[in-house]
């Protein structure tokens, strides 16, 4: 078949990549001048399979109230006269119930498991020419202010490892011994404890992508930057071809893996689907000369993740349901910063050499992505919508993705993620 896929960031290359293994004649197109230079340019570079809880939550209404009007809150509203995002906050705050959030607990560690397993599976397969991204498989611990935020987050950990995760609570101490950056931390008395996950890895989603886009490029994917997609064409419930401004690719299926735009591209279908942009920011570090820490971090308190990712400390955070706009807002990038180093003091004296980045998670309501099959057209597909955890669910979405065209039954059960949960469509 000949197969269309739109937008090469991390979603989209690990699907053109999945395709091509299949025999598939694939185009990837990035309306960018490469691949992952968007959304997974330069995130919080987690893996975590223990990380998939849903961010909408019982506590959220009340978070956002207690941090109004301050402009370095981790989660912050800017309400514009958009019905698109007014809807989508709806929705989202629906889902800021208990039981929404365990709904999707089990599907989405699924979905994160399995793309571990799948690049563990690609990395044997490129075995004599790995591809390298500073990979670390030293886990991830969470780590609490607050023993009563630890307590809480125990409460879970029985029906995780009934699904395959393995997590251990620890004390403070204990912290400390598996990750000794965070000593100064523990003396000032701001570690309750943690909760450590073995099996969870970190690494850098942008250099991850663009080698493997330029391994599917050898696979013969045919990839065109600079090529934004502008409209389709269509015969009955057949897309036929996608239109970029200077030309035409006629295809037998299509696959929109446009991040946050792929919610308008859809929309030219005639298909709507609830994913918004959620504005966050990370800031990267030199680490040389420096005791920075190796294992990657959750600060539950400060809402941040960390991440070594080799010579570089990574840390990513807050969520700002703003619209579209990409601009650095430098109080908010400063308050990743500022908790970097209230973490790892340590790290001070590197703080002018800051690198500030800020992105668009494609966030859905419900915290899982959509996968499969859209609306009227019986040959377009979805693969979005993965929020906060793209990288960790990238690999998984892309090979079930890649099974569903090819009409295979997927490794797993695909019918949690797929589009027709959200009702209006
Ligand atoms: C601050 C921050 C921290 C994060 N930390 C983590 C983490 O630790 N772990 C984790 O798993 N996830 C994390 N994420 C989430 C993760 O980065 C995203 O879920 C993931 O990058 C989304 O990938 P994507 O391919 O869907 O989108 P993108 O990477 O944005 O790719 C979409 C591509 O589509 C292209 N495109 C758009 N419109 C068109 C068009 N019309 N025509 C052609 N091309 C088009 C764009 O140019 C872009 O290249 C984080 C996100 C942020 C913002």
């Amino acid at each position: 078949m000949k197969i269309v896929v739109v937008g090469a960031g991390i979603i989209g290359v690990t699907t053109a990549y999945e395709l091509a293994t299949r025999g598939h004649e694939v185009t990837l197109l990035d309306a960018r001048g490469g691949a992952g230079l968007e959304t997974s340019y330069a995130n919080g570079g987690q893996l975590g399979a223990s990380e998939i809880a849903p961010w909408a939550g019982p506590e959220v209404p009340w978070l956002v109230l207690r941090w109004l009007g301050r402009a370095d809150a981790p989660f912050r509203l800017k309400l514009k006269p958009d019905p698109e995002q007014w809807l989508w906050l709806m929705r989202f705050l629906m889902r800021c119930r208990k039981s929404a959030r365990a709904e999707r607990v089990m599907p989405n560690l699924a979905l994160a498991l399995l793309s571990q397993s799948r690049m563990d599976e690609m990395a044997l397969q490129m075995n004599n020419d790995p591809i390298r991204y500073d990979e670390r498989r030293d886990g991830i611990l969470q780590i609490f202010h607050r023993e009563r935020g630890l307590r809480d987050a125990s409460s879970s950990i029985d029906a995780m490892k009934g699904a395959g995760l393995d997590q251990k609570v620890m004390s403070a101490r204990e912290c400390v011994d598996l990750e000794p950056a965070l000593e100064p931390a523990f003396a000032k008395g701001n570690i309750a404890g943690g909760i450590f996950c073995a099996s969870d890895r970190s690494g850098d989603a942008h250099k991850y992508t663009t080698q493997l886009a330029e391994r599917a490029q050898q696979l013969g994917v045919a990839f065109v930057s600079g090529a934004e997609v502008t409209g389709f064409d269509s015969q009955s419930d057949h897309i036929t071809g996608v239109r970029t401004r200077a030309w035409t690719f006629s295809a037998d299926a299509v696959v929109l893996a446009a991040g946050v735009h792929t919610a308008r591209l859809a929309q030219m279908c005639g298909t709507r689907i609830p994913v918004y942009p959620l504005k966050g920011y990370s800031v990267t570090l030199p680490t040389e000369g420096i005791v920075a820490p190796q294992v990657s971090l959750t600060d539950e308190a400060r809402k941040v993740v960390v991440s070594r990712l080799g010579d570089r400390l990574r840390t990513a955070g807050t969520a700002e349901v703003s619209g579209y706009d990409t601009e650095i807002e430098l109080k908010r990038a400063r308050s990743v910063l500022d908790a970097t180093t209230d973490i790892f003091p340590q790290m001070r004296p590197v703080e002018d050499q800051a690198e500030f980045w800020t992105g668009l998670r494609p966030m859905t309501p419900d915290g899982s992505p959509i996968l499969g099959q859209a609306g009227r057209f019986s040959n377009l597909y979805l693969n979005t919508g993965h929020g906060s955890l793209g990288w960790t669910m990238a690999a998984g979405s892309a090979v079930g993705l890649a099974d569903v065209i090819c009409g295979r039954v997927p490794q797993m059960d695909l019918s949690p993620f797929n589009i027709k949960r959200f009702s209006f469509t």
